[in-house]
């Protein structure tokens, strides 16, 4: 799950970074609000982290345009202004959250797990298929209640074809939603990981369809 984070203020963006990609998001950062609106009108992001204080265009007027050109990914609000009409104001110009700093990194992330969830449609947080269970708050992954040892791309891989359980994911969506700017891929890794899902999760749990991309067929 790939995040878009834009935040001026460069030691709490640096923060913010380091602490939603130990809770095993793709993160990528921009400083002001220009920026964002052109990589928002160019790349697929799942959810958008947003400062109302920023440079160039304010928080509120990127938050304008992202939902006016239709763009449905979830937004949480962060940011120092902790008066009422402000909260009001933009949760009624689209925005789904609202945060004051401080903020405390762990309700951070529960949260984005929250708006990434109701996004995807969903209202139980464990992800399950059959008899695997996929629990996105404590990365934890188990088969038939065995605990599987996943890598941090491994998982984040499974989470991703998991999440569009019956939907076809090309190489790229998969790659977009797994890696940020800062993480080239290398040119097989993809077919790394998802060899070594399907010997730990049994051949057939990963579908590839050729020329195409991936799959877990809905059961
Ligand atoms: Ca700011």
């Amino acid at each position: 799950m790939r995040i878009l984070l834009v935040e001026d203020d460069p030691q709490l963006g640096d923060g913010l970074m380091v602490g939603l990609r130990q809770a095993g998001f793709a993160v990528d950062w921009v400083k002001d609000g220009n920026t964002a609106d052109h990589v928002l009108a160019t790349e697929v992001f799942d959810l958008l982290v947003l400062d109302l204080g920023l440079p160039r265009l304010s928080g509120m007027d990127l938050l304008h345009r992202l939902r006016a050109r239709g763009q449905s990914l979830p937004a949480l609000i962060l940011t120092a202004r902790d008066a009422t009409i402000d909260k009001i104001a933009a949760l009624d110009a689209g925005a789904d959250d609202y945060l004051v700093k401080p903020v405390d990194l762990d309700e951070l992330a529960a949260r984005v797990r929250a708006l990434a969830r109701r996004a995807a449609g969903r209202a139980q947080p464990v992800l399950r298929h059959g008899a695997l269970a996929l629990d996105p708050a404590s990365r934890r992954v188990t088969m038939a209640d065995s605990r599987v040892e996943l890598s941090a791309r491994e998982y984040s891989v499974l989470h991703t074809l998991l999440e569009n359980a019956g939907r076809v994911m090309t190489r790229t969506q998969i790659e977009s939603s797994i890696y940020g700017w800062r993480d080239e891929p290398d040119s097989n890794a993809l077919e790394v990981h998802i060899h070594h899902l399907r010997k730990k999760l049994g051949a057939d749990f990963i579908k590839t369809l050729r020329g195409v991309g991936y799959t877990v067929p809905k059961l």
